[in-house]
């Protein structure tokens, strides 16, 4: 039996260290070089559209999608093509990748103009266009989130703005200089998919942002700020359709399964500057952070950038140790300053040797804090136990599958064991010896 997720000793009061809040963003100068993976999205790796010694401008479309569940890529710089080149991802895969070299003249494509819409498919269309996916980090495609099975049983579209990972701000950063496409990509999805209203989700601890969603929705009941508490992982999908709702989104399920949608808030803004001006996604702004960095900020960059020129322009003063994108929770460390930046990421997080060092894991204490602290109701001890006996039917009945890998169990342990990582390996055991999902 699942806990009731609104417990209140569910999560983690982490260190928030958002000291990039009030920083306006600013952009970087363009780099030597985009890299433009193939796969910046969950689903089937787009397809290069582009040769070596093509000519493409600012919008031109260099991969498409390469199924239903995947993404179409632009470039964001005027250039020319110099090769189609195999990048390989820390997880090992190799992927494909579209090189541009900048002419530095930032020409616009012809194909960049507001597009029309006048019903849900042409808005779909549209969505489909702006090479949208999930840009707080999980990266599903957006034109497949709002196309749900039943799309009149869907009641309520949830925003979330929590960003409740320490160090990013760049959510914050987007209510505050962008409200006005903020508000009009959240009318958007209201209007063409018939969604009768919308709860803003924001974490307290982000007053600013509230207040600015205050202001624009003031004469819109329909739209409705649910300040939540500054505690992780409230932004976890079904955490927050849980806080916000009050509905459970049940086992193997979606959220659509309770009617709802969740879009986080640079995804529904940078949609609302889609259908403002036609220029699909080829910016993302990062927060770039960490003790190895001389200058944090929140800073726009091309997609495609590679990582190094970005922290070239932020400087270090201490040498890199650890490179994340995303948060220390949840994000990804890199194998290398030249991976580039993909649609997805928000974060760059650099380490100094000092504050990447990996604490000693010493033996569990049965003291029960990842089970307090799960926010999925999970035994995370108890299901490391089962992991290692191999029990796949006990893997089951504990539900792993729920496990969302949100890492509180892992920064709640007093052993310092890597508890997330654990329960990864049992999630990935269940799914391949045939047990549920
Ligand atoms: S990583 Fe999984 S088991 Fe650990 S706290 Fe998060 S949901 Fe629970
Ligand atoms: S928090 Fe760590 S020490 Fe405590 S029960 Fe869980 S794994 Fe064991």
């Amino acid at each position: 039996m699942l806990k009731k997720l609104s417990r209140a000793a569910l999560g983690a009061a982490v260190p928030h260290e958002k000291g990039t809040a009030h920083m306006a963003t600013v952009q970087i100068p363009l780099p030597d070089k985009i890299v433009l993976c193939m796969q910046q999205h969950i689903g089937a790796p787009a397809v290069p559209v582009v040769k070596k010694g093509d000519h493409v401008d600012v919008g031109t479309l260099v991969g498409k999608a390469g199924g239903f569940v995947s993404a179409d890529i632009h470039s964001g710089v005027s250039g020319t093509v110099t090769g189609i080149e195999t990048v390989r991802y820390v997880t090992g895969r190799n992927v494909q990748a579209v090189v541009i070299q900048p002419d530095g003249q930032q020409t616009l494509d012809a194909s960049v103009k507001p597009p029309v819409v006048e019903d849900y498919a042409g808005f779909i269309k549209a969505v489909q266009n702006c090479g949208l996916v999930g840009l707080g980090g999980a990266g599903f495609p957006t034109a497949v989130k709002l196309s749900p099975k039943d799309v009149s049983a869907i009641d309520t579209l949830v925003i979330n703005g929590a960003e409740c990972e320490p160090y990013l701000t760049a959510d914050n950063r987007e209510f505050l200089e962008c409200a006005d496409t903020v508000a009009e990509g959240i009318r958007a999805v209201m209007k063409y998919l018939e969604i009768p209203r919308c709860l803003i989700g924001i974490e307290r601890n982000k007053p600013e942002a509230m207040d600015r969603m205050f202001t624009v929705f003031q004469s819109e009941p329909n739209v409705t700020v649910v300040p939540l508490p500054s505690r992780y992982p409230q932004g976890a999908e079904k955490v927050l359709i849980e806080k916000t709702t009050g509905r459970e989104v049940p086992r193997g399920g979606l959220p659509s399964d309770v009617g709802v949608i969740v879009m986080n808030v640079t995804t529904v803004s940078t949609l609302g500057k889609y259908l403002r001006t036609g220029m699909p996604l080829v910016t993302k702004r990062l927060t770039v952070e960490g003790d190895a960095v001389a200058k944090p900020a929140n800073v726009e960059a091309i997609i495609g950038t590679p990582l190094r020129h970005i922290l070239d322009f932020c400087g270090t003063k201490a040498e890199p140790a650890k490179v994340v994108t995303g948060g220390p929770m949840m994000g990804t460390a890199q194998l290398s300053l030249d991976f580039p930046v993909l649609k997805q990421n928000n974060g760059l997080l650099v380490l100094s040797e000092k504050a990447a060092h990996l604490p000693a894991v010493q033996p569990c204490i049965r003291c029960g804090r990842c089970i307090s602290a799960c926010p999925m109701g999970l035994s995370p001890v108890e299901i490391a136990g089962a992991y290692n006996r191999g029990d796949v039917e006990a893997l089951d009945a504990m539900m792993v599958d729920l496990c969302m890998a949100c890492g509180t169990c892992s920064f709640v342990c007093p052993a310092k064991r890597p508890v997330a990582q654990t329960m990864a390996l049992a999630k990935d055991t269940l799914k391949r010896k045939g047990g549920k999902k």
